[in-house]
């Protein structure tokens, strides 16, 4: 959900997930503190399932959903000062972070050598703050060294080369930006699923999106203005002489990168992505760098075939590497290596990196205290390290046995639904039901941990120890080329927010860690679970059989697997989905973009209809409840927009209309005016603003 990303016409999860490198901060008190709780002015009493006090009756419900379900709680809120956006997801979210750190920090004692160990060390190497400061820059001296050394082209190939890690992801956490010239995601191969292939993203940005750079308005221009500030700053940080100029010239090269990039909505269109290139063909199709000395130095020497996610990103780049003067090219390494790695050096790197991502960026007024960002950092080297104390600790087999039989129940709701539609031909009702038959689902946390025995964490070397741990995640993927696919891989830390589909992998993972209250709550009546956990599950469910699940088989394999009939009928109903969010205007300036979170907003609908549907089963004919006044059919629908609650503020709200998949958290919650069931249980009518006649109502499965 929240304080997580992920994105669009693609499955992926429920909420954007958190970009490891960019919202860093810097603060001090490592008080473990609920003032953030406290301040955000909010009251749910317990044993009640939702926010009745935040219910605001003065709204129509059929005028503003949104606002009649939170608009009580809207006017008391407050975002914390470190946040961007304050909500359920990220209350929830900064909970697990205490309990995490709590786990952490014990870890510290655990014996010398050990998994646990590793964990503790990071942690607390991370919070020496003392021992950074003394060691000022001398972490990068090395590094520097090396982009010093670089004497023509071939070395900086390979010093390219060097700087390739596993840090983007197409289609499972849906990460398609890195500052490194290009990322590596290893993954399922789209044609042949058996095997792993190694894609080739496009990189080299240290602003959010090509838009950054290339869009005209006033408000990009100002922020460009900024960002070559930025840059100038943290290279006089590391006192690189002429600085000024020599940010100008970084910051020229990464316009003319961003005009060779593919836009989002591009890069998200799979069948423009499956894209294979023989490694003998590199030289040929983009030409400008060594690709023999680049593939080398990134230990892909022996790979014979790559896939090309952007093409022409790729060529464009290249060409770059050949022609933009060879100094200009080692300053833009010198640049991202100090920025990509703030968060490790002293307090002026992270203030400043600060000051332009999370403050300008986001408009996020204060840096995160430390120690969360430390589990943040923790939870990004030792990710499912961390997830094993926590699931020991705060995710019981019960919990567990009860959201796996919620998972069977959305998935029985959702056959039931493929075999009552209409228009759909039965060929494809066939292989949809196949594909529901093999999905594989993930609850709480992986079936086998990763194993991080190769891992060296070094007490007092923060810096280093970052390092490390992106190059042994690199190693980590590397590996599994050349070895069979294993769908039991998870894409999320059991301790995050948040719940994905991994499309060709058809298989689903929910972290333990929003199976919790306010999503999924075992003191109160299920029909408020279906409404919110519910809804997330369905939403997963239905991103196997979205406008990119309609691509991939039961196997996986990229191929559209629906009659030319069937396709178009699923079509239609997404472009009218489309347009129904094309209409939404969160500023006067700007629109929610509809194709861009199609596929988002589709699963929203299914999810939502199957919750429902799903509920209604396990009612076996009996009423449900009714509690404050509100019937059960109420109930479900509070529920759900109660759980899209959200207040964000602006400039944040600006970056996610261009980077992310998902529409703002209000238009989700107005997802209820494509079910039937709404009207009947608010009464809604022809004339109030969220009425949509029965045949405008969007209904997809
Ligand atoms: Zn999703």
């Amino acid at each position: 959900m929240s304080s997580n990303w992920c994105f669009v016409p693609r499955p992926c999860g429920r909420r954007r997930l958190t970009r490891l490198r960019l919202p860093l901060t810097a603060a001090l008190t490592a008080l473990l503190t609920v003032a953030a709780l406290a301040s955000a002015g909010e009251s749910e009493p317990p044993g009640q399932g939702l926010d009745f006090a935040g219910i605001d009756r003065t709204v129509k419900p059929g005028d503003d959903f949104f606002r009649y379900a939170n608009g009580g709680w809207l006017k008391s809120a407050e975002i914390p000062p470190d946040r961007s956006a304050w909500g359920p997801d990220e209350k929830l979210a900064e909970l697990t972070d205490e309990r995490n750190a709590e786990l952490i920090r014990n870890a510290a004692n655990a014996a010398p050598g050990s998994e646990a160990r590793k964990v503790g060390d990071y942690y607390a190497t991370f919070m020496d703050e003392a021992a950074i400061e003394q060691l000022g820059v001398k972490p990068l001296t090395q590094g520097l060294a090396r982009i010093d050394a670089i004497g023509d082209r071939t070395a900086l190939a390979r010093a390219l080369g060097e700087t390739l890690r596993a840090d983007v992801d197409v289609l499972n956490a849906t990460n398609l930006y890195t500052e490194n010239l290009f990322g590596l995601w290893v993954a399922q191969d789209l044609d042949d699923p058996k095997r792993y292939s190694p894609f080739l993203l496009q990189g080299g940005l240290g602003m959010p999106d090509r838009d950054y750079y290339l869009d005209p308005s006033s408000k990009m221009a100002n922020i460009r203005t900024k960002y070559q500030a930025h840059i100038a700053s943290v290279l006089t940080l590391a006192h690189t002489a002429d600085a000024q100029r020599k940010a100008a010239a970084i910051y020229q090269l990464e316009h003319s990168i961003a005009q060779a990039h593919s836009s989002r909505e591009q890069s998200e269109d799979v069948r423009k992505g499956d894209n294979h290139w023989p490694s003998t063909e590199f030289a040929k199709r983009a030409p400008g760098l060594d690709w023999a000395a680049f593939f080398a130095a990134a230990g892909l020497a022996e790979q014979r075939d790559f896939v090309v996610w952007q093409p022409g990103a790729v060529t464009g780049i290249s060409a770059l590497t050949a022609s933009v003067p060879l100094e200009t090219w080692k300053d833009w390494l010198r640049f991202h290596l100090i920025n990509s790695e703030s968060a490790y050096l002293p307090k002026a790197f992270v203030e400043q990196h600060f000051a332009f991502y999370g403050r300008l960026l986001s408009g996020t007024p204060q840096l995160r205290p430390r120690w969360k960002r430390a589990v943040s950092a923790t939870n990004d080297a030792l990710g499912e390290a961390v997830g094993k104390l926590y699931v020991a600790r705060y995710f019981p087999p019960a919990e567990k046995a009860r959201a796996e039989a919620m998972v069977r129940n959305l998935i029985a709701a959702f056959a039931t639904r493929i075999d009552h539609l209409a228009w759909m031909a039965p060929e494809t009702r066939a292989k949809a039901k196949a594909k529901l038959a093999t999905l594989k689902v993930g609850v709480g946390y992986p079936d086998k941990w990763r194993d991080y025995s190769g891992l060296e964490v070094v007490r007092g070397d923060a810096f280093g120890n970052a390092m490390r741990a992106e190059l042994f995640e690199y190693h980590r993927n590397l590996a599994k080329l050349g070895h069979p696919v294993d769908r039991g891989e998870w894409a999320m830390n059991p301790q995050l927010v948040n719940a994905v589909n991994l499309p060709a992998m058809n298989a689903l993972n929910f972290p333990a860690a929003i199976l919790q209250p306010p999503d999924f709550d075992p003191q109160r009546d299920p029909v408020m679970d279906y409404g919110a956990i519910g809804a997330t599950i369905g939403h997963e469910i239905s991103h196997s059989f979205d406008d990119q699940g309609a691509l991939f088989d039961a196997d996986g394999r990229l191929r559209n697997w629906w009659t030319k009939a069937d396709f178009a009928h699923f079509e239609a109903a997404g472009r009218r989905l489309a347009e129904q969010f094309n209409g939404y205007r969160p500023f006067p300036d700007v629109h929610v973009n509809g194709k861009q979170t199609l596929s988002e907003n589709i699963a929203d609908v299914a999810g939502l209809s199957v919750a429902h549907d799903a509920w209604r089963l396990t009612l076996n004919g009996k009423p449900g409840p009714t509690i404050q006044g509100f019937n059960a059919e109420q109930l479900f629908f509070l529920s759900f927009a109660q759980s899209w609650r959200q207040k964000i503020r602006e400039e944040a709200l600006r970056e996610r209309l261009v980077t992310d998949g998902h529409a703002p958290d209000e238009y989700r919650a107005d997802t209820v005016r494509n079910l039937d069931a709404w009207y009947d249980a608010f009464g809604v009518k022809a004339g109030e603003s969220l009425y949509l006649a029965p045949a405008d109502r969007v209904r997809v499965w």
